[in-house]
């Protein structure tokens, strides 16, 4: 054959172009003033013609011995110890706590699925679908053994199945409780997508089916394991912003009917809610996880479009302020109609701390603005979906108790419900919880499994 390519590997060519490169380097390392007069042929001289200088040699050491370290290396291959590890550096695949994704939607495949190849202590072993062809497919990308194929009448089966440890539920919301309760009665752990569920009673029982099998169950709150949120956490409990005064928190993501994600969301039996239930949640999470606080009131509004047939049976835009015990407000939005958008923004007596976008999948930016002036945190992105699984495989396997566990997904339904008692009511409404999380518990890193 042929082509292009062979010009490439040319071994005349190759030793032509080391031979110039090599007299460029010397040029560059006796300094300009010489590179220079190589140049001026005409009048310092006859100028080199790198044609010449093929297998020639060039001395650019200065003649000391090089440390021992260094000429003991070898020229000829052979391996050399361990690097240093950088990068994420997975323990071995028989440690990996073994997962089962339930659901093949939009999420699980475009974002779940992927961050497997970047996770250290969780393993993809299994699918649970409807869908029998897109499992199969699906499974012969991610190397998923046919056998450990599953669908909803037969997932109850998983109980006889030892390499699944953990299932993740990324269904519609009104199947979290159904498939968590399943899951914890055949044995399994488990990580649910948010919303946790339709409602208190539905978290209770998840809850309970969970601590009476002896499983663990966490809610999916990305951001809570995600390195610059955890930062600006960190950031406002080291009292960067004097004392917190005022938040604003705002949710915006445009849901289309004609997708098949966006069906589901727009039916209330499947929802639960709209723009709250699905976007809404990370707003009202940031603002309690960025205070340290749980509101005390709420107060709220819903406005939807009128004659659009998509708000039917679920809101679109939600307006809700937090009351909180030490005083501090803040005003929170979703909505279905705007464009996209996710941020933060803290308001303290000393200054203003921005997360822009705050709950974005890749990307995140993180500001504080002071006397000083402003700086943006300089913070390494990582894959908050891998980091998420690992803490649950990291609790699962050494002990411990996971960083957002049922009760904290349950929190969320009350606040919201209460959040709606009031849009719809028209009043403010007093919360009545004791549920409380410690700054410690706040600042928790995926990699801290507390057992
Ligand atoms: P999709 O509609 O894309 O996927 C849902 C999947 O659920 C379907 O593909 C299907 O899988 C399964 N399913 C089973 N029964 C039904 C049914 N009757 N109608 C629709 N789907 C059904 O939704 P998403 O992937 O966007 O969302 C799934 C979950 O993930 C939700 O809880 C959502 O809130 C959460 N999510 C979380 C995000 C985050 O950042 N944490 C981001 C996006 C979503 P199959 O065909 O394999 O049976």
């Amino acid at each position: 054959m042929s082509d292009s390519s062979d010009a490439t590997f040319d071994p005349s060519r190759r030793r032509f172009l080391q031979g110039s490169g090599g007299a460029l380097l010397a040029m560059g390392a006796v300094g300009p003033a010489m590179a220079q007069s190589a140049g001026d042929a005409g009048t310092q001289g006859a100028a080199l013609s790198s044609a010449e200088l093929g297998g020639e040699t060039f001395e650019l050491g200065n003649g000391t011995q090089p440390p021992e370290e260094v000429s003991a290396v070898s020229p000829s291959a052979r391996g050399r110890p361990m690097p240093e590890i950088e990068q994420r550096y997975p323990v071995e695949p028989k440690r990996r706590l073994g997962w089962a994704v339930v659901g093949l939607g939009d999420f699980a495949l475009n974002q779940i699925l992927p961050a497997f190849g970047e996770s250290e202590h969780s393993r993809l072993v299994a699918l649970v679908s409807g869908d029998r062809d897109k499992a199969q497919q699906v499974a012969s990308r991610y190397g998923v053994d046919e056998e450990n194929l599953y669908d909803y009448d037969n997932y109850d089966s998983m109980a006889d199945n030892d390499e699944i440890d953990i299932v993740f539920i990324i269904l519609p919301v009104n199947m979290h409780a159904e498939y968590t309760i399943r899951a914890a009665k055949a044995g399994k752990h488990v990580l649910c997508e948010k919303p946790m569920a339709m409602d208190e009673q539905e978290c209770q029982a998840m809850i309970d089916a969970c601590r009476e099998n002896d499983r663990q169950l966490m809610i999916a709150y990305r951001e809570q394991y995600e390195p610059h949120n955890l930062e600006a956490i960190r950031q406002i409990q080291d009292g960067a912003l004097g004392e917190l005064r005022l938040m604003t928190l705002n949710a915006g993501s445009p849901v289309d009917p004609e997708e098949p994600r966006g069906q589901w969301r727009l039916r209330k039996e499947m929802a639960g809610g709209g723009s709250l239930y699905d976007i809404g949640i990370y707003a009202l999470q940031a603002a309690r996880y960025l205070s340290g606080e749980e509101p005390i009131e709420v107060s709220a509004m819903i406005s939807s479009p009128e004659d659009d047939p998509r708000f039917a049976e679920v809101e679109d835009s939600v307006t809700f302020q937090l009351r909180f015990p030490s005083g501090l407000l803040a005003t929170c939005t979703s909505s279905f109609t705007t464009a996209q958008h996710n941020m933060a923004s803290v308001f303290g007596t000393d200054g203003t701390l921005t997360l822009e976008p705050m709950s974005d999948y890749y990307q995140h930016e993180l500001r504080i603005l002071t006397d000083e002036g402003e700086k943006s945190l300089d913070i390494q992105e990582i894959s908050q979906f891998a980091a998420e699984m690992d803490h649950l495989s990291q609790v699962v396997r050494e002990g411990g108790s996971p960083k957002t566990p049922g009760e904290e997904g349950m929190q969320d339904i009350h606040l919201m419900r209460a959040i709606y008692a009031s849009a719809t009511s028209g009043r403010p409404v007093r919360i009545e919880s004791d549920y409380r999380r410690s700054a410690e518990e706040l600042v928790r890193t995926s990699d801290d499994h507390g057992g």
